[in-house]
C-alpha cells in the first residue's frame, strides 16, 4: 500500500474540518443561514486580502476571476501592459487579446522577475496605457514579482493595478491595499485550501471608477457590478458554490487562528528547506528570485523529467507537477502551499532523492534530506 501525496500547486490538500463540511447535505443558498456565512467568508477573505474593501466571490476557477478583471475595466482597442514572467502571465495576455484589446508584452526569460524599471519604461512610452496585469507567484517557473514596487509606480498614475495573486494569496506577503494593488484575483485550490470552483477577486474605488465607467461591458456572468449590488444584502447574482462556501469558512478559520504573518512565515521556512533539499542533490533551480508555495527545478541532465513524475508517483505516491508547454520533461514543481507544513518537505526532498538514485543520479543519499532538515533546524533553539 502507498500513501497518496498530493504535491502539486493546484490543486493541494484539503484540510479534514473542511472536508468535513464537504461531505454535509446540499443546502439551499437563498436562505438567511447563508447569508451569514457568506458574510463571515468575505470578512475573512479581506483579512487574508489584507484589504478593506470588498472582495467578490465567483463560481468558476481562477481564469474566470482573470477574465473578469479584463472585460469589467477593459474595452476593445485599450491597451493593456501585460508583464509576463511565464505560462501565467502570458495568459494576461490572451484574455486581453480575447476581449480585443492591445496587449502590451513585457516578458522576461524563464526563471527571471519583471522588473520594476521594466514597468518604468513600459508606462512611458505607452501613457495611454489604461491598465497594468501582473503574475505575484509565477507558478510555471516559481519567480517571484515585486507586486509592492508595481504599486508604488502606479500609485499617481491613471493605470489601475491588476494582479493574479492566485498561487501566492495566503502564501507569500500580499498587502492588497497598503501596495496600492487595485484588482486580485485568487482562486480555491491553492493557498486557501480547498477543492477547485471558487474564484475571488478585490476591488478598489479606482478600479470600481473605471468599472461604473465602462459602458461597453462584453461579459454577462462576469458583470462586477451585479456582484456589488448582490452583496449588500449578502447575496449573490447568481447560484453560487455555497457548498464550497461553506467549507472555505473552515479553511478560513485555519488562517485565522495561524495569524496571516505566521503562514507566510510558515511557507517561507518550507519554501527555503526544500530549496536546500533539492540544490544539495545537485538539481539547478529555475527562479532566481524565488516564491514560497512551490519550488521549481531543472531535472538533471540525461534524465528524463517525466519519468521522475511517473516513478515518483507510481513508486512512492507522491504526486508533483512538471513543466507545462517548452518545459514540458525539463522541470519539476514540487509545491508546499496551503494546507501543508514543513514534514510535508521532507517527504517530497526524500521520494525525489530516492527515485533519482533509482535512476543513476550522481548524488550521495541523504544529502538533500539532510540539507532540508538543517535548513528547517537553524531557526530552533535548544530548550531546558
Ligand atoms: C493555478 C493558477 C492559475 C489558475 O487558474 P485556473 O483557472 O484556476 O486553472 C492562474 N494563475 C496562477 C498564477 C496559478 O497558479
Amino acid at each position: 500500500m502507498l500513501k497518496q501525496r498530493l504535491m502539486t500547486p493546484g490543486p493541494t490538500p484539503v484540510p479534514e474540518e473542511t472536508l468535513l463540511e464537504l461531505a454535509k447535505p446540499v443546502t439551499f443558498h437563498r436562505s438567511g443561514q447563508f447569508r451569514a456565512i457568506l458574510a463571515e467568508v468575505l470578512e475573512d477573505l479581506k483579512y487574508v486580502y489584507c484589504t478593506k474593501n470588498l472582495v467578490l466571490p465567483l463560481t468558476c476557477s481562477g481564469t474566470g476571476a482573470m477574465e473578469a478583471a479584463i472585460t469589467s475595466t477593459g474595452v476593445p482597442g485599450d491597451k493593456a501592459i501585460c508583464l509576463i514572467s511565464g505560462r501565467w502571465g502570458e495568459r494576461w495576455r490572451n484574455i486581453s487579446k480575447a476581449f480585443g484589446l492591445i496587449p502590451i508584452e513585457i516578458t522576461v526569460p524563464y526563471g527571471k522577475s519583471v522588473s520594476p524599471a521594466q514597468l518604468e519604461a513600459a508606462l512611458k512610452e505607452h501613457p495611454d496605457a489604461k491598465i497594468v496585469c501582473c503574475t505575484l507567484s509565477e507558478t510555471a517557473t516559481g519567480a517571484r514579482n515585486d507586486i509592492k514596487a508595481f504599486g508604488a509606480i502606479l500609485k499617481d498614475k491613471p493605470q489601475i493595478l491588476i494582479v493574479d495573486a492566485i498561487s501566492g494569496l495566503g502564501v507569500m506577503e500580499c498587502r492588497t491595499d497598503d501596495w496600492g494593488v487595485d484588482m486580485c484575483v485568487t482562486g480555491s485550490q491553492k493557498a486557501l485550501m480547498l477543492p477547485a470552483g471558487l474564484a475571488f477577486i478585490s476591488v478598489s474605488d479606482k478600479a470600481w471608477k473605471l468599472i461604473d465607467a465602462n459602458t461597453q461591458q462584453k461579459s454577462f456572468y462576469f458583470d462586477l457590478k451585479k456582484y456589488r449590488d448582490n452583496l449588500k444584502n449578502n447575496d449573490t447574482p447568481f447560484t453560487p458554490a455555497n457548498t464550497l462556501i461553506k467549507a472555505l469558512k473552515h479553511s478560513l478559520k485555519m488562517l485565522r487562528a495561524e495569524g496571516i504573518e505566521n503562514t507566510w512565515a510558515r511557507h517561507a521556512r518550507m519554501g527555503k528547506a526544500c530549496r536546500a533539499g533539492l540544490s544539495a542533490m545537485n538539481l539547478k533551480l529555475l527562479a532566481e528570485d524565488p516564491v514560497d508555495g512551490l519550488t521549481v527545478a531543472w531535472v538533471p541532465e540525461g534524465v528524463d523529467g517525466t519519468e521522475i513524475l511517473t516513478r515518483l508517483e507510481k513508486g512512492y505516491g507522491v504526486k508533483v507537477a512538471g513543466g507545462q508547454d517548452t518545459l514540458k520533461g525539463k522541470i519539476i514543481r514540487v509545491a508546499h502551499m496551503g494546507y501543508m507544513d514543513m514534514f510535508d518537505v521532507l517527504t517530497a526532498v526524500s521520494a525525489i532523492e530516492m527515485v533519482l538514485v533509482e535512476m543513476g543520479h550522481k548524488l550521495e543519499p541523504g544529502a538533500g534530506i539532510a540539507a532540508a532538515q538543517k535548513s528547517l533546524t537553524s531557526g530552533i533553539k535548544a530548550k531546558a
